[in-house]
């Protein structure tokens, strides 16, 4: 299949300058994402490992994973309406100067609206929106893949110790995948704290 965006579908590695959390995000299209995104902790992130970027098609993100997505018109519309709010009465640069109602000053700014550029949203609206579900089956394999996948690769670069931790963190995710007992809720949420407990 080809692309127009090398980073097409991929799960990319982010990482912030303030506070150094790694997080993962999936571009769920043929789209392009930001270098620099906002972290938790007011920080800025950015896109880091590029090497490490893979690509999943048909990939259910966790319910609190991030996602890239196309913006939506009235989403764009929505920010630009809290920015002229915000900046209507600024002391250096009121933008009641420049237009004559804050109706014509979003009119005005949404005509910069692109098609294509990226929103972030979480994984659980993103499985409401794009699959018409909260049914959360097919992401315990999606997991399943990305650790199998992190394990071949790290496995080759770095040391037994941490194999052997993520073989734990994939026995976790094997014995939920073959109980017969189905999961249910927040199920994948409880997975992957139960892992990372274990990973420890
Ligand atoms: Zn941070």
């Amino acid at each position: 299949m080809k692309f127009n965006h090398s980073e097409a579908f991929c799960v990319m590695n982010y990482r912030c300058k303030k506070c150094n959390l790694e997080e993962r995000l999936w571009n769920s299209r043929d789209g392009v994402t930001p270098f620099i995104i906002g972290c938790k902790c007011g920080g800025e992130m950015s896109h880091v490992n590029w090497g490490d970027d893979r690509r999943y098609i048909d990939f259910w993100p966790h319910s609190d994973m991030r996602v890239f997505v196309d913006m939506s018109k009235q989403k764009y519309r929505k920010i630009v309406a809290e920015k002229v709010d915000i900046y209507w009465n600024d002391k250096e640069f009121p933008m009641s100067k420049s237009f004559e109602t804050e109706k014509i000053a979003i009119d005005t700014l949404c005509k910069e609206f692109k098609e294509g550029q990226p929103d972030i949203i979480i994984g659980k609206e993103w499985v409401r929106r794009y699959r018409g579900t909260s049914s959360n089956t097919k992401p315990i394999s999606d997991a399943c893949q990305m650790l199998e996948d992190d394990l071949i690769e790290r496995g080759k670069k770095e040391l037994a110790g941490l194999n052997n931790r993520y073989q734990i963190a994939l026995d976790v995710i094997e014995e939920y995948e073959n109980s017969k007992s189905p999961i249910h809720g927040c199920g994948v949420n409880s997975l992957k704290y139960f892992c990372r407990d274990r990973i420890k």
